[in-house]
């Protein structure tokens, strides 16, 4: 064991510095609560970025990892792993799919989908059918093909040339989607809530008119739910919120509440098409991975999440609503069940580092959006805390200067 100050050190000093500047050092985690190094306690309204949808180690879910780590952690995809047909046909019972694959990440998932989705254009159509249009303000992961689908410069920038075949078009605008399709387009992928880019939520009309677009030109279409998904928004899958299924659906982060995990889930036709050696994960679908997950959908509908983060998100955002809305910094405030951003005029990073000084653990995306994605199980008494510390925070002297300099 080091101290704080050697740790601090040591990560600057061995760890890549990709994530910049950090000095908090979480070291457990119960419910909505961690704690860092020094014993101080944090009310998490971030949850790993969407990923500890039931809370920091809930029991069920350690319970299902031990005994499974204890009976048997890997071996490879050329045997039948029983966890993992579990977890795929509860997933395709809970889902508009079929078929499963599985992976240890999003960004895995949606290259799972990418490549899919040109297989089946290949089969369907032939060579030339290979584009897939993404939204602006999208994320998709890190990896290089998801970088290119990732519709923001600035996660491309210094990593070109990015990979052929994807085009961007105006999320929540149908004209603009149409004025991209061409007869080189094979999809269409899209996060049903923005996350990366802002927590903008997509319109009824614009879900409904993507598919009907699908559906005219013989598209397929993909939903990226890695961090809308899971009950989040109010339903196990944020779509399902629309009344409009996709063909091919992503998922990772809260899967396994922290254990990775990552899924590609498809309709019969389209999923059938992944045929031997066309596709592969070493750890994908693992047994350990797989018990995490099952044990995560059981909680799911056992205790109905979805639905109180449905309830509770309505809650929340009233009291944000009655706090912050008329304050002078304040934009916008929106957002789906527990997914929610709150829009400034001015950077949201003081703001997250004053949170942070109260004992609230916040995010700021797109430069001045505040995101708040508390675990699913929080209570109302945590809603009221968080939302007391940002509108006191909103409202310091130094925030308001900086929120007139900007
Ligand atoms: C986080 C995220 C990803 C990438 O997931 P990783 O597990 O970090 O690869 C992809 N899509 C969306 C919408 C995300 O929020």
């Amino acid at each position: 064991m080091r101290t704080k100050e050697e740790y601090l050190k040591a990560a600057a000093r061995f760890l890549t510095p990709n994530y910049g500047e950090r000095d908090l050092i979480l070291v457990r985690g119960e419910g909505c609560r961690v704690w860092d190094i020094d014993g101080n306690e944090y009310l998490d309204f971030l949850a790993g970025i969407s990923v500890n949808n039931l809370g920091h180690c809930p029991p069920a879910v350690v319970q299902a990892i031990e005994e499974q780590i204890r009976q048997f952690m890997h071996c490879s995809n050329f045997y039948i792993i029983p966890t993992q047909v579990e977890l795929a046909a509860l997933l395709c019972e809970l889902s508009f799919a079929d078929r499963c694959f599985f992976c240890n990440s999003g960004a895995e998932a949606n290259e799972a989908a990418i490549k899919l989705a040109r297989l089946w254009a290949k089969k369907k159509y032939g060579p030339e059918r290979y584009e897939i249009v993404t939204m602006r303000n999208s994320f998709h992961g890190r990896t290089i093909a998801t970088i290119t689908a990732t519709g923001q410069e600035k996660v491309q920038k210094g990593f070109e040339p990015l990979v052929p075949g994807f085009v961007y078009a105006e999320f929540n605008k149908i004209e603009s989607i149409r004025e991209v399709i061409s007869e080189r387009t094979c999809a269409i992928m899209l996060e049903p809530v923005q996350g990366e880019g802002g927590v903008v939520p997509a319109t009824k009309e614009f879900l409904q008119g993507v598919r009907r677009l699908c559906d005219e030109h013989g598209l397929l279409l993909i939903f990226d739910e890695v961090q809308c998904g899971m009950g989040r928004c109010g339903r196990l899958f944020a779509h399902q919120l629309f009344g409009v299924d996709p063909d091919i659906m992503t998922l990772a982060k809260a899967l396994g509440n922290g254990y990775p995990i990552g899924a590609m889930l498809a309709r019969e036709d389209v999923g059938a098409l992944l045929t031997p050696g066309t596709h592969g994960s070493t750890f994908g679908g693992n047994p350990p991975a797989c018990a995490a997950g099952l044990a995560v959908l059981r909680e799911m509908a056992t205790h109905n999440w979805p639905a109180y983060a449905e309830k509770i998100g309505t809650q929340f955002m009233e009291m944000l609503r009655q706090r912050i809305a008329t304050l002078p910094n304040v934009k916008a405030i929106r957002g789906l069940g527990l997914m929610v951003g709150i829009e400034l005029t001015h950077p949201g990073a003081k703001v997250v580092k004053e949170c942070l000084k109260r004992g609230l653990i916040i995010n700021c995306t797109m430069g001045n959006v505040l995101r708040l994605l508390p675990p699913l199980i929080v209570t109302e008494t945590e809603c009221e805390k968080a939302a007391t510390i940002i509108s006191e925070v909103l409202q310091l002297d130094e925030i308001k200067e900086a929120a007139t300099a900007s």
